[in-house]
């Protein structure tokens, strides 16, 4: 093969959308990808089939609550392998229309796994166990992460299950015990739980999805907990022992108590880790921090010259819209094109249990402790029309503004569509908006957006609509 400007390591969001955007810079690119099908764990195990399961949930959960909006619906059951059938249509039409895009973009996909020998030098050991050789002026590493191990507790594929395994199972386990109250543990607890298993999550630290703002943190576990799902936060599991038809854990509270809980299943949800298994990296001499990221530069340039790293493999946030962006700056700058660095803070970060949670930019904590005065202004979505027509008004929007300005420094939401009106908050933070411009752009009546707009007016201290 000849010499190529640029061999990507890796078919997620972030190698393929570096691909994509290298190409349209007129870079010729090679795209290697171990697995049958594009997409990483974004497509295949991560993003897409969880929030197809999740969507499925929803609408459970609307047909069950249809009589309130004066539609009888009678003899709804669930068939699960039915909603599994549906997660797998849409991850393989997703990944067949990234394999499209390769294609029209005149991306190279070799279908192998790849084994860096040195700077601008790749092997990949084809399927067929032939093994053939890249050779390339930059290689980016996209090579994303897998779920981080608990010592003592092994995932069996039976009773001990990661998101991995949780995403092929093929039956709804009667109870399901949860370690790690972040986003993929929620989001499955908030599936499971709708599906009809009794759900518990136990969390070490002291609040779930403890990088949100405090008062959505709070304001998330009670919702849990009136939908029936069981949490203990500050709680760390100890020995956990597989029995003939589950899982029995032992728990430990911040005060020395300790309880066993049992369930049907444990599913382990405590991050991810990155991963250069067999990638020979370091081998290359490319530096790895304590935790195993790829150490990298402003423009993702490892410790070897020629050699860039992003996305999960990093350490920066491990979402998808993050391995992007950070794939497009980085071949933007082998392009020599004009690029921007990525802004991370204002990532924003969302969760999409039931109540959705999204926020971007700062807590009201972090922005204090950052030195600044904050207003903050909140509205609650019981006092929305719209939510009160989707019969869904649980939540608020929280704005934490800068004093004396406004300039929006943090905007949280808990509540109908939260991670669909985050992005709006996201520009309100990149243009640096203040309150007041908040206030004075219409919003379109009835509408949730109407809500940001609302906590907005919150900053002053005068909502309309409370
Ligand atoms: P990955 O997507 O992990 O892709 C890396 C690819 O590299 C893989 O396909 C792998 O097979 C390949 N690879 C590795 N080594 C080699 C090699 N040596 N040779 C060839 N190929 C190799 N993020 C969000 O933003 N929103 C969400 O809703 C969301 N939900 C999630 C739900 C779950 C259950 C999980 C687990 C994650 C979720 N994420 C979500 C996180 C998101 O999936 C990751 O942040 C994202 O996929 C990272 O992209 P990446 O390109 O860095 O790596």
């Amino acid at each position: 093969m000849a010499k190529q400007d640029l061999v990507i390591i890796g078919g997620g969001p972030g190698g393929y959308v570096g691909a994509i955007r290298a190409s349209r810079l007129g870079l010729s690119v090679t795209l290697v990808e171990r697995e049958r099908q594009l997409g990483g764990t974004c497509l295949l195990r991560g993003c897409i089939p969880t929030k197809a399961l999740l969507h499925s949930a929803d609408l459970l959960q609307e047909m069950r609550g249809a009589d309130a909006h004066g539609i009888r619906a009678e003899g709804i059951t669930v068939d699960f392998p039915g909603i599994m059938r549906n997660k797998k249509k849409v991850v393989d039409r997703s990944a067949a229309g990234v394999r499209y895009l390769m294609k029209k973009n005149g991306v190279e996909v070799v279908n192998g796994t790849a084994r860096i020998d040195g700077p601008g030098s790749v092997s990949v050991s084809l399927p067929d166990q032939e093994e053939v050789c890249l050779e390339a002026r930059e290689v980016l590493i996209a090579t994303g992460s897998v779920p981080r191990g608990v010592p003592g507790i092994e995932p069996d594929g039976r009773h001990i299950l990661t998101s991995n395994e949780m995403l092929e199972l093929k039956e709804i386990p009667p109870s399901l015990l949860v370690l790690g109250g972040g986003a993929v543990g929620v989001e499955f607890a908030s599936v499971f739980s709708r599906l009809g298993s009794v759900v518990t999550i136990v969390e070490l630290l002291p609040r779930l999805l403890p990088f949100e703002d405090e008062e959505i943190s709070d304001a998330f576990a009670k919702a849990l907990g009136k939908r029936g799902i069981r949490t203990y936060c500050g709680t760390r599991m100890g020995r956990v022992t597989a029995t003939e038809d589950g899982v029995v854990c032992a728990v430990e509270d911040g005060d020395g108590g300790t309880k066993n809980l049992s369930a049907s299943m444990l599913l382990s949800a405590v991050g991810r880790a990155p991963f250069t298994e067999g990638l020979g990296a370091v081998k290359a001499g490319v530096c790895l921090d304590d935790r195993g990221f790829v150490k990298v530069d402003d423009h993702y340039r490892t410790t070897v010259p020629g050699i860039r790293a992003i996305g999960d493999v990093i350490d920066t946030p491990a979402l998808a819209h993050v391995a992007s962006a950070e794939a497009i700056a980085a071949v933007e700058h082998i392009a020599g094109a004009e690029t921007h660095p990525v802004d991370y803070a204002t990532t924003p970060s969302c969760t999409y249990a039931d109540p959705e949670v999204a926020s971007v930019g700062l807590t009201e904590a972090a922005a204090r402790d950052a030195g600044h005065e904050v207003s903050v202004g909140r509205f609650p979505f019981s006092a929305s029309g719209k939510a009160r027509i989707l019969g869904a008004t649980d939540g608020f929007v929280k704005i934490v503004a800068g004093k004396p300005h406004g300039e929006v420094l943090g905007v949280h939401i808990m509540g109908p569509h939260a991670t669909e009106l985050i992005a709006e908050a996201g520009i309100l933070l990149r243009t640096e908006c203040t309150a007041e411009e908040i206030v004075r752009t219409m919003h379109p009546h009835p509408t949730l957006s109407e809500a940001i707009q609302e906590a907005a007016h919150g900053v002053d201290g005068n909502p309309l609509h409370i």
